[in-house]
């Protein structure tokens, strides 16, 4: 520390912020920046505020959308009979790029995990319970990753669903 300009330890740290970056690739990413011009370096961080500002969670499954409500849910072509839960908005992309389900989707932003201290309260549950209130969902497949978090947030909310007369299955 010191060597730098206060300015360049402040972006370093930024993106030292980031899952997965440590310190070194942090200040790789920051020269990087330094190097752009400087049009390209104010779309950058207009980039970042633009995607904060107007992206925000669907009111009903919870995936990031510039709307109210997502492509999705407001679309008349799903089969709003079948809910499939994922643990993050990436899961979605990867299911529709497979184009074979037709359903809904519901994002809980997370996973049960103890080890981590995240438990039930903070994922998006109490969205998807309200949205199996009114009958027409029959059943709701738990697409999280077969890690000891995402069967134990499977089974806990398979424990939950049975109760509303909603089928629960569990996708591998
Ligand atoms: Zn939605």
């Amino acid at each position: 520390m010191g060597a730098n300009a206060a300015p360049l330890d402040k972006l370093i740290e930024q993106f030292a912020k980031l899952n997965g970056i440590g310190r070194k690739s942090a200040a790789r990413l920051a020269y990087q920046v330094l190097a752009m011009d400087h049009a390209n370096a104010l779309d950058f961080a207009d980039a970042i505020r633009d995607a904060h500002e107007k992206i925000h969670r669907c009111a009903v499954c919870q995936n990031f959308t510039e709307q109210e409500v997502c492509a999705i849910c407001s679309s008349a072509g799903r089969d709003d009979t079948t809910i499939c839960v994922v643990e993050n908005p990436r899961d979605v992309t990867a299911f529709e790029h497979t184009r074979e389900y037709k359903g809904l989707y519901h994002v809980l932003h997370g996973l049960i995990s103890p080890m981590e201290g995240i438990g039930a309260e903070q994922l998006c549950i109490k969205e998807l319970l309200a949205r199996l209130n009114d009958g027409v969902v029959q059943e709701v497949i738990m697409a999280t990753n077969p890690t000891v978090e995402g069967e134990a947030t499977a089974m806990y909310l398979a424990r939950l669903i049975k109760p509303l007369g909603v089928r629960p299955t569990r996708l591998a």
